[in-house]
């Protein structure tokens, strides 16, 4: 694609980067087959090719977006699947942070919308908030039906159809805390390695037995595991917000906190277990590229960054002799799949534990969870989450697997809402399973009934 910017714009290194992006698209239209807008909406402005030339143009032409560019933009989900599909190697994802940061920087949102936004960038990012929100959510959700009904088949969402959404995500009840920050639980048997373990902020509020499935898993494995204190939220919900400076500072705080454990009594990783986080961490290098203070230890903690299911398949673990027989639909999460290219690991390491593995058919189409995209859109996520979950179904499954919290929730939530019961676990609690932990809590009230996965 041919580019004009001017000198002048090309002395900032963002615009340079950008117009390297632009150049390497051919506007083939390739990815436009697997974006999962273009897919459900059909229209070129809300495709990947689409949303390019609304970026280059805004960037350009130094150009305010407008509120039909914001609506695109706002409607992309950041899955990725369009840069898997590209031939080209478009880095889309470093071209729309772009076109979101001048977003939140240029443009007026109107006020309800600002404040939506604000309180899900203060509050999801800080788990005793969150909690908090939680319940009170609990206690609101019974008068939802107050709440006005948009017109069947509209897109663009009104208040009420945000805070209808984000009440449908508060589970009925929220499991006890894990275990808490600065705790370090030593390898089982001879020591083979010592990692930090991402906290994560809405997980573990929600489902902290992920990462005590992860525990068991590394310490029964000879790896020891530490909490690191004064860690916190990697900084992907905001980033994907276009909230630079906030995501920005929570990554060096990050980054100062990890270095520190790495220089003092060692790391051979850190850990994640939500694969959004993940994708984030490795990408550090890149958001502080320009920082001359936190260039090279950014670049550190994103070579140290491993997803649970990476590290995992260089342990020599012992893998169960017999098989459970269990059919286990894979859910390939965007963030794994699209963003951190890890796509066979966790179904290799499933296979290895007894599971029969299925593929989902449309793998590569987001289940609509996407971060905070569930509440800011949940007119497009309602109805990527039906498309998932028939697609789930079709495999007839006794449990769902997934790398990511976000998508368990998404599938969790409709899985229930048809009537269809799908326990939905992290992949990382079946492997604690098969390899001598307690079956995944989702999985526990569903072994009472003879065949899991039906009605
Ligand atoms: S597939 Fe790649 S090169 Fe083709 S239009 Fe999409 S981004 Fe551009
Ligand atoms: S990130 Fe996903 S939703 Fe956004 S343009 Fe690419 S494929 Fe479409």
């Amino acid at each position: 694609m041919k580019t004009e910017f001017s000198l002048a714009q090309l002395a900032d290194p963002d615009i340079q980067e950008a117009d390297k992006i632009l150049r390497k698209c051919v506007h083939c239209g390739f990815c436009t087959a697997t974006c999962p807008t273009y897919v459900l909406l059909g229209d070129e402005l809300d495709s990947p090719r689409g949303r390019i030339y609304l970026i280059k143009d805004m960037l350009e032409n130094d150009r305010p977006p407008t509120g039909d560019v914001v609506k695109h933009i706002d409607r992309c989900l950041s899955c990725l699947s369009c840069m898997t599909t590209c031939p080209s190697g478009v880095n889309y994802m470093h071209l729309v942070d772009q076109g979101r940061v001048k977003i939140e920087k240029e443009y007026s949102r109107p006020i309800l919308e600002r404040v939506v936004r604000a309180m899900l960038a203060t509050v999801l990012p800080r788990p005793g908030l969150f909690r908090a929100g939680m319940i009170a959510a609990r206690f609101a959700k019974p008068f939802v039906f107050l709440l006005p009904k948009s017109s069947p088949g509209r897109v663009t969402p009104t208040l009420f159809d945000r805070i209808r959404a984000m009440l449908a995500l508060a589970p009925a009840t929220l499991p006890a805390s894990g275990p808490s920050a600065g705790r370090t639980f030593p390898a089982e048997g001879r020591k083979r390695g010592r990692v930090a373990l991402l906290q994560g902020c809405a997980q573990q509020v929600l489902s902290p037995e992920i990462n005590q499935a992860a525990i068991r898993l590394l310490t029964r494995n000879g790896i020891e595991v530490v909490l690191v204190a004064e860690e916190q939220c990697c900084g992907s919900l905001t980033h994907h917000m276009g909230l630079e400076d906030d995501a920005l500072r929570r990554a060096r705080a990050n980054i100062d906190v990890w270095t520190k454990e790495a220089d003092g009594r060692g790391l051979d990783a850190i850990i994640v277990t939500t694969s959004g986080c993940g994708t984030t961490i490795k990408d550090y290098g890149y958001m502080l590229r320009e920082d001359r203070a936190y260039a090279e230890k950014a670049q550190r903690v994103s070579a140290l960054a491993k997803d649970v299911t990476e590290f995992v398949a260089g342990l020599d673990v012992t893998w169960p002799s017999d098989r459970k027989n269990l059919v286990v639909a894979y859910h390939s999460a965007c963030s794994l799949q699209h963003g951190q290219k890890i796509t066979q690991l966790p179904k290799e390491l499933l296979s290895k534990s007894g599971f029969v593995v299925k593929d989902v058919p449309e793998s590569h189409l987001c289940c609509g969870s996407a971060g905070t995209y569930n509440i800011l859109q949940p007119d497009i996520a309602a109805r990527l989450r039906e498309r998932k979950i028939a697609n789930i179904a079709s495999t007839s499954p006794d449990i769902v697997a997934a790398g990511n919290i976000g998508c368990m929730v998404q599938i969790g939530l409709s899985s229930n809402a048809d009537g269809k019961f799908f326990p939905v676990a992290h992949t990382v609690e079946l492997l604690d399973w098969a390899t001598g932990g307690p079956p995944p809590e989702s999985f526990r009230g569903s072994m009472k009934s003879p065949r899991v996965g039906s009605a």
